[in-house]
């Protein structure tokens, strides 16, 4: 009888034991939270901020566009006289690249073309000419800054626009897949004996963008207009790096799409910049949408400088905005303490946007972020109540 109260003493002790081990790794971590917040494995994590090597005190501001369809010469000088600065101007049918802005005359090859197997047609590309703006001021066409662009729709089994900043790829009425206009803007093929179909093959329309970059390291492929997860995702693998995510010929709540799928796709992993344009600008008033290019240019020839805009949409480093004069002070991320700090020139209302979290400060210039482990992107929006800006995400490697 003794022996056996011994036994079940012994077997209860063992059995606390073993409870004991299996909470004591719970309990010991719970106690490290305690001791040390969230950011305790910040050491080992790198934030990458797409604005990391700009000075703000000496960055040049320079609003642009990546979408925008200046058909006319009163489009242009609206643009100008809004604030752009910066024209990578996308027109279709052909979508021939308007660059430069004095304009050439270059053949293409059209569909008439294309059945009479002859090359009869030709097209005036850019050709503004020089203008008065709102204040009075002589605007020389060749003083401004601008990019080839253009925008590719009619895709086999894809409804999906495509903006090519960068890319002088072009193509008439849509069609030519391996015709158009190369970078040389010459040498045409006839696309029909290249390619019977009378719609773009996706992979060589990105095969013949890629090659017309006049960049290696700047110019992108620019998802127009979508918030088609799937559309979306198949282009991102193809090689496209931005999307709009705020589109004027858009109402409000489309735009909300925009920016929601934007989110959807940031917090599974793909990383892209954030586009604000306007599309057709007679559409929808205010007219809104331009991207506040940000970079040190001090020094720069024209010719540089565009250089520099078209590496500053690659790298991410300009603001998606309703009008480009909300002005950013910092956006500085430290690796160490997983602390990211985004500053206005002005007070604003700012909200910050993780994965996870959605933070708003009211009526402030500093917004501060003590990140969480689990975060893995974090991007901020701002609003004056006049203007509205958004930055681009930073990406947390866990
Ligand atoms: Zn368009």
């Amino acid at each position: 009888m003794k022996r056996n109260r011994i036994y079940a003493v012994v077997c209860i002790i063992c059995f606390i034991f073993i409870i004991v081990c299996l909470l004591l790794p719970n309990t010991i971590t719970s106690l490290i939270n305690i001791i040390s917040p969230k950011d305790i494995k910040w050491a080992s994590k790198t934030i990458i901020n797409p604005y990391q090597e700009i000075d703000f005190n000496t960055a040049e501001f320079i609003p642009g566009i990546s979408h925008e369809h200046c058909t006319s010469q009163k489009k242009l000088e609206n643009a100008y006289n809004r604030g752009i600065r910066f024209f990578a101007i996308t027109n279709y049918q052909p979508s021939a690249p308007n660059y430069p802005l004095t304009g050439y005359n270059s053949p293409y090859e059209d569909w008439s073309d294309s059945k009479a197997d002859k090359l009869i047609t030709r097209y005036n590309v850019g050709s503004y000419k020089d203008f008065i703006d709102v204040l009075g001021n002589q605007v020389r066409i060749r003083d401004l800054l601008g990019a080839p662009n253009a925008e590719k729709t009619l895709f086999i089994g894809s409804e999906t626009h495509i903006s090519q900043p960068g890319s002088t790829y072009g193509s008439a009425n849509h069609q030519p897949p391996l015709g158009g206009i190369p970078s040389t803007h010459k040498n045409l093929i006839n696309w029909r004996k290249a390619f019977p179909l009378p719609y773009q093959n996706i992979d060589a329309f990105i095969f013949n963008a890629k090659r017309c970059m006049i960049l290696n390291d700047g110019g992108l492929l620019i998802i127009n207009h979508s918030y088609n997860i799937s559309e979306l995702k198949k282009w991102i693998n193809l090689g496209c790096e931005g999307m709009e995510i705020y589109n004027n010929y858009y109402d409000e709540l489309i735009n909300k799409r925009f920016q929601k799928a934007w989110d959807t796709l940031l917090t599974e992993g793909y990383r892209l910049w954030g586009f604000a344009v306007v599309d057709w600008e007679e559409v929808r008033q205010p007219i809104k949408g331009c991207n506040l290019i940000v970079g040190n240019m001090k020094g720069f020839t024209k010719e540089q400088k565009e250089l520099q805009c078209l590496r500053a949409y690659k790298r991410g480093q300009f603001f998606a905005s309703w009008y480009g004069r909300m002005r950013v002070q910092e956006l500085s991320s430290n690796n160490v303490i997983g602390k990211v700090v985004f500053k206005l020139l002005y007070p604003a209302k700012i909200l910050a946007k993780t994965n996870n979290r959605e933070i708003t400060f009211e009526s402030t210039n500093t917004a501060e972020v003590n990140l969480l482990n689990d975060e893995s992107y974090i991007r901020f929006e701002a609003t004056d109540g006049l203007d509205y800006l958004w930055t681009n995400p930073m990406f947390i490697e866990q």
